[in-house]
């Protein structure tokens, strides 16, 4: 026969921490302690499979259920030496839910099942407290009415005309009848009076008696629970958090304890560790003569629990330690053997009745990024972790939390979001609204903070974004321009946030045709959730000067086992990657060299060389725009110091870089000697329906050889001259947007040509590069094998990759992906995380057949999904030698990829006992 239900607390407790799954966490833990031998006030737990058994039965239990029930109540009434439903020594339960993920506030509680008014008399007798016990009758009433009677059973009704709200008016009433104020003036009697005004009232709006019967209340309350997994609040909370919907919720049923019987009585919540900065320190809170709900519900100021962790605000409070000596000792043997005994960080509740303490839940505390990594590396050197276990500790969101400002979570608790976008750039930024990368630049050197509203951004946007504090944009995807841009520079960003219309004659943003700002208002923005918020909200800064930052960084880079590289195109950004750890760049998007400072020349050159009708006008600009190729290439080469460095050959097409303003243009065509209407015919021819799947990367060097020639011999050039000053270079040729092996031979000629010219120009003998190629087009994965014939190095662009291998837009996908994660269609933007099944089965494919005919085959992956953990995980598990990313998700790379190495090792082990299990079952 199935077990549905376990005991824990006193002599008997069947389950413990390892049981989530089956018990909860709140249950699981509760039999933990109990084994413990740590006062938990006893009751049982029923089961997460009694969840999923009582949905697929039509809400009804099996008849098992009952008799198991009956049992496990009769072995609390032994412990306790109560009885449930007694009129002279009641039991009474609190019964509360716990899922394997705690999920706060999301589910229902019922508070002092079994009190009645027979069963009262004995609680008054006992506790010559007929206040207090009046006053939890009236409590369970109203939460039973509500939970149960009204939400659980399906009711409908009109915002705020729900029974919770009808029965306190009743009191509100009583209150104004009386002539006072607080709930707490009410006196015995008047609450004695109001429990059948309740029980009347409940009769009236709900049609139902309020049940008198314990053992009704009891089955009515533990159904709610159930029940509540299914609610609203839950099935929303569960989306967010992916939690799956069939985990299901256990139910606990607890002896109740009450910290509101007195002077000696109290309620508490502590922390074994300080969750915000990680100091070993015991934190918490405690109220005397108080209930768990008036900590939570901050009606009254809790006091701290130690004289240690007292503040400015504190100090004239009483605290546990000095109020309630010998429990606090109790207590404090408690936590440290709990912390000991976790091996982490625990969060605790307890209740003091009448002297005597009791643990009413412990688990692993919620703490934030710098705490996290502060506990992570204290607990190592306390030897209560490995260096592996510290480094699973950290979770990436943790550790980007230390790397950006970001908005204080006290203040964007109590703040309204106006919009959603797409997370695009980590962090928050505050600043005032403009709408063109002018007026950006502009107010910024006016010495103001700006955030850049845009439909969309463009490279001709890019001194703008620069300039502010963050950007926002109405369309665009997870690697569309302003993404790719703003997460380079470690920027906060949002884009894709539909709702907005974006009016630039204006200056005005609009939702529903309703403006909601005007240039020069202020706004914030979470870039890591994609929240805008109206207002300017506080900060808290980057911590990436902690020194715990570094040392927890170091210990990363001793458990990770692949290479992490950095997506980069400048000296500064190299050296600020390298000094997070990154072992190479494995993307130079030559074309950066266009954008942001000092690109005004260049940029030039490179659109004199777009407007060239011939062949010779052509090599005329590139031939004046090598220097600065050059130059480039040669800076980054020196700042990576010998480590790899891949350039990429260049990638977009051409009409991005022709200016769309008429001066630019006039300029342009003055600086050409020609016409504007010639230039705009020219511009014009380089139109295309399609550009991203037209005339780019790989294409561009086939029609234009000479591009390639320029480019490649930069790089050679740039390598050459470092080692003749003794420096080390080690360039790696990548040719982007190849889908077919011939495209690698007619460049690689071109290669071999210019090394030979480089060669004799510089007299050396060979100058060391490696040949590779980008495995962004779903034909190309395919045929691999072919390619790595050629190419000594693959690179997966999954940017590119998914765009081809979805069919999706990546610029286009945020009208339309709201809709596909809403309704489940997608899990995740597959631009953001890679999509393992179908994505993730091409580069797969890509591997084993670029290996099968290469089997040393180098290969990394440099779109945005390298500085994804999830993705992270999944490129070193598919055996990449390394991920390249934004400078600014080097660490968190890394981090992914050290716990990628941790899990594989811990699996290991595993699947090696099942295959011994195998064997020695075939023995038998
Ligand atoms: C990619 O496609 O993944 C990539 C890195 O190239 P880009 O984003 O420059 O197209
Ligand atoms: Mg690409």
């Amino acid at each position: 026969m199935a077990k549905y239900v376990y005991l824990f607390g006193g002599k008997k407790n069947e389950g413990n921490a390892e049981m989530k799954n089956l018990l909860g966490g709140k249950g699981a833990n509760l039999a933990e302690m109990g084994s413990l031998g740590i006062p938990v006030p006893p009751g049982f737990t029923i089961t997460t499979e009694m969840c999923t058994v009582y949905y697929e039965n039509k809400k009804k239990y099996p008849p098992q259920l009952k008799g198991d029930v009956e049992k496990a109540i009769k072995y609390v009434e032994k412990e306790t030496g109560m009885k449930f439903g007694d009129k002279v020594n009641p039991l009474l339960f609190s019964v509360r839910s716990g899922a394997r993920k705690s999920m706060p506030g999301m589910m229902e509680t019922v508070l002092n099942v079994g009190l009645n008014n027979t069963t009262r008399e004995g609680l008054i007798k006992k506790t010559n407290n007929p206040r207090f016990v009046y006053d939890s009758q009236r409590r369970l009433i109203q939460m039973y009415s509500d939970v149960v009677m009204e939400k659980a059973a399906g009711k409908e009704v009109e915002e705020g005309m729900g029974i919770r709200q009808q029965l306190e008016a009743e009191m509100a009433k009583m209150k104004k009848a009386r002539g006072v104020k607080l709930d707490t003036e009410l006196t015995a009697d008047d609450l004695k009076e109001l429990i059948e005004i309740y029980k009347a009232k409940v009769k009236e709006v709900l049609g139902k008696a309020f049940p008198e019967d314990p053992m009704e209340q009891l089955w009515g309350a533990s159904g709610a629970v159930f029940q509540s997994w299914m609610g609203k609040r839950a099935i929303s909370y569960r989306k967010i958090e992916g939690i799956p919907e069939e985990w299901g919720t256990a139910v606990n049923i607890q002896t109740m304890v009450f910290g509101n019987m007195g002077d000696t009585s109290a309620t508490g919540v502590a922390f074994t560790r300080s969750p915000s900065t990680g100091d070993n320190k015991f934190y918490g809170e405690w109220l005397v003569n108080a209930q768990g709900e008036d900590v939570v519900a901050g009606i009254r100021t809790p006091s701290p629990i130690n004289e240690s962790t007292k503040t400015e605000h504190s100090r004239d409070l009483v605290s546990l330690e000095v109020g309630m000596p010998a429990v606090y000792k109790q207590l404090f043997a408690i936590e440290r053997n709990l912390e000991k005994h976790y091996h982490d960080m625990l969060d605790i509740e307890f209740t003091i009745q009448e002297g005597r303490l009791w643990m009413l839940q412990c688990r692993v505390g919620k703490r934030n990024g710098p705490a996290a990594v502060k506990m992570a590396l204290d607990m190592c050197k306390e030897k209560m972790i490995s260096k592996e276990e510290a480094v699973i500790r950290v979770s990436p969101s943790q550790l980007d939390e230390m790397l950006h400002p970001i908005i204080d979570p006290a203040a964007e608790k109590v703040s309204k979001a106006i919009a959603k976008g797409l997370p695009a750039g980590p962090g928050g930024a505050s600043g005032q609204i403009v709408f063109s990368a002018a007026d950006a630049v502009a107010w910024n050197k006016a010495g103001k903070k700006v955030i850049l509203a845009r439909e969309e951004t463009n490279p001709e946007d890019i001194e703008g974004m620069r300039a502010a504090e963050a950007i926002l944009t109405a369309r665009g995807g997870m690697t569309s321009h302003a993404a790719l841009v703003a997460r380079g520079w470690g920027k906060c960003c949002i884009v894709g946030a539909g709702v907005l219309h974006i009016d630039y004659r204006t200056k005005k943003i609009l939702i529903d045709g309703q403006e909601v700002f005007k240039e020069g208002d202020w706004v914030t923005l979470n870039g890591t959730k994609g929240y805008v918020y109206p207002g300017q909200l506080a900060m808290k800064k980057a911590a990436e000067d902690n020194p715990d930052f570094m040392e927890f960084m170091k210990m990363c880079w001793a458990v990770k086992k692949i290479g992490v590289r950095t997506n980069a195109e400048t000296a500064d950004d190299a050296a600020r990657a390298r000094s997070f750890g990154a072992e190479g760049i494995g993307l130079f998007r030559t074309e950066h060299m266009f954008y942001g400072k000092n690109a005004e020349q260049p940029l030039f050159l490179l659109r004199k060389m777009i407007a060239s009708k011939t062949a010779e006008e052509r090599k005329v600009a590139l031939n004046e725009l090598f220097p600065f190729a050059k130059d480039d290439i040669k800076k980054t080469l020196a700042a990576m110091d010998g480590f790899p460095v891949t350039i990429r050959t260049l990638d977009p097409p051409l009409h991005e870089f022709v200016p769309q303003n008429e001066t630019e243009r006039q300029k342009l065509a003055v600086s050409l000697g020609i016409s504007k209407e010639e230039f705009n015919k020219r511009a014009d021819a380089l139109h295309e329906n399609n550009p991203m799947m037209g005339h780019r990367g790989v294409r561009l060097g086939i029609t234009y050889p000479e591009v390639t020639e320029m480019q490649i011999r930069a790089i050679l050039e740039a390598a050459a001259e470092l080692i003749a000053e003794g420096k080390k270079a080690s360039p790696e040729i990548m040719i982007p947007v190849v889908c077919t092996v011939e495209e690698l031979k007619d460049q690689r000629i071109l290669v071999e040509k210019i090394h030979k010219e480089v060669c004799a120009k510089v007299g050396v003998k060979k100058v060391t590069f490696m040949y590779g190629t980008m495995i962004e087009i779903p034909r190309a994965a395919i045929t691999a094998d072919k390619l790595a014939a050629e190419a000594e190095f693959f690179s997966f662009g999954t940017n590119d990759l998914t765009q081809m291998g979805f069919g999706f837009s990546r610029d286009d996908i945020g009208s339309f992906l709201p809709s596909y994660l809403e309704k489940n269609i997608l899990p995740d933007d597959p631009f953001a995380t890679i999509d393992q099944e179908g994505v993730g089965e091409l580069v797969k494919i890509g591997i084993q057949k670029g290996r099968s005919v290469r089997p040393n085959l180098k290969v990394g992956v440099c779109g945005e999904h390298g500085g994804d953990p999830e993705s992270v995980k999944f490129f070193v598990k598919a055996g990449m030698n390394y991920v390249s990313c934004s400078p600014f998700r080097v660490p968190i790379a890394c981090l992914a990829a050290a716990q990628a190495a941790v899990e594989m090792a811990s699996a290991k082990p595993a699947a090696k006992k099942t295959a011994a299990k195998k064997v020695a079952s075939k023995k038998k």
